[in-house]
């Protein structure tokens, strides 16, 4: 039995498309070598990447004028590309919101540009909640406004579009993407790493809207202007055949195993609610880190009444087959990612295992 993975990232795979990802590694289908191998100039890996292209741009629903690109450097780079792009010698003020971990990270990256004005810290509230619209100031005037939909550290997802339409919206979806429907024609630029919804690490996947290529400052390097990977269709130099390779078996799955990303949400809804019930009727035992209103359905947070007992409770997940629940190094705790391809029945599992083990130390703390 392999374990259950509620890891933060790289997260689970659907257990179909770990079994082709396997066979490949002999022979992709049809063709008599490895995925290891086998060129990128291929006619087979055309097809491998025009079919992934193909499943997020039915799986979105993508209006015309975006490019569907798949590059390296994970999320990290694209705290740099973007405001490259957007920000190096403009003049203009970049708006960041600072929501958590990955947004902290984002918003030095691009000071390195140019000027950015963070509308919104949640630092003071230790990032448990997210901001409400009255609370952002947007101005017209800005290059671009850019937030992180769902913070995977402290498990904060915004349930809503946030940013002014006559401002480029760009979003960080590294840990939601495709995992519920999406207003794409609102975003100018959207970008998510593979290793949470979508595959293997070592690629992510950018959606951006051909205006946003009008202006390029002179002088980029060419791994890091879009414009190369537009024009080469994503093999400007030799791609991550594998990881994409998974990506085209995962958007397959999607689309056609489970019907789409308004199918995947239900699915996402029910899982997060049977953990968050849990949570909520523990008496306290386990304690969530969101504000309710801005719970994340992927990444769900929670502390135990001491450090002793969360170690105590990681051990005993351990055993159980649960694999990755520790909270991030940054936040400590328990965090359990229940990305697309976790089950109903690994969150089921997960419960009885957080309900047996309340019942037990629970009742011993009442009589200590
Ligand atoms: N953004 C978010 C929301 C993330 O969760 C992460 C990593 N978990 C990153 C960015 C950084 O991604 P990468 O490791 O691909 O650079």
């Amino acid at each position: 039995m392999t374990n259950y993975n509620f890891s933060g990232g790289p997260g689970a795979l659907p257990e179909s498309v770990l079994i082709q990802a396997r066979d490949s590694i002999e022979a992709v289908p049809g063709q008599r070598m490895s995925v290891l191998g086998i060129s990128h100039r291929s006619e087979w890996f055309e097809s491998v990447i025009a079919e992934a292209e193909d499943n997020i741009r039915a799986l979105l629903g993508l209006p015309a004028g975006y490019h569907v690109l798949f590059l390296q450097g994970g999320s990290s780079l694209q705290f740099s590309m973007i405001p490259m792009l957007l920000l190096r010698g403009k003049g203009l003020t970049a708006e960041y919101l600072h929501t958590g971990y990955w947004s902290g990270k984002a918003i030095p990256e691009a000071r390195r540009e140019g000027a950015v004005r963070v509308i919104w810290n949640g630092e003071h509230d230790a990032f448990s909640r997210l901001p409400r619209d009255e609370e952002l100031a947007h101005s017209q005037k800005a290059a671009y406004f850019h937030y992180v939909s769902n913070e995977t550290v402290e498990g904060l997802q915004f349930h809503r579009t946030l940013g002014r339409d006559d401002v480029p919206r760009i979003c960080d979806m590294s840990s939601d993407f495709l995992s519920r429907p999406l207003d794409v024609g609102r975003y100018g630029l959207i970008y998510a790493h593979a290793q949470k919804n979508l595959g293997p690490a070592g690629v992510t996947v950018v959606v951006l809207h051909d205006d946003l290529l009008r202006d390029v400052p002179e002088g980029l390097p060419a791994m890091l202007d879009y414009r190369s990977h537009v024009q080469s269709r994503s093999v400007y130099n030799t791609p991550p055949v594998f990881a994409i390779y998974v990506v085209m078996l995962v958007t397959r799955w999607l689309l056609h195993e489970i019907g789409g990303v308004a199918a995947m949400e239900k699915i996402n809804m029910a899982k997060a609610a049977e953990l968050y019930a849990l949570i909520d009727g523990s008496d306290g035992f386990y304690a969530g880190h969101a504000a309710a209103a801005d719970r994340s359905l992927m990444n769900v947070v929670f502390n135990l009444p001491s450090s002793d007992l969360e170690r105590r409770f990681l051990a005993d997940a351990e055993a159980a087959g649960l694999y990755g629940l520790e909270g991030h190094r940054s936040l400590g705790g328990i965090r359990a990612s229940l990305y697309n391809a976790v089950t109903p029945r690994a969150v089921e599992v997960l419960c009885d295992v957080m309900e047996s083990f309340r019942r037990r130390h629970a009742s011993r703390r009442k009589s200590a």
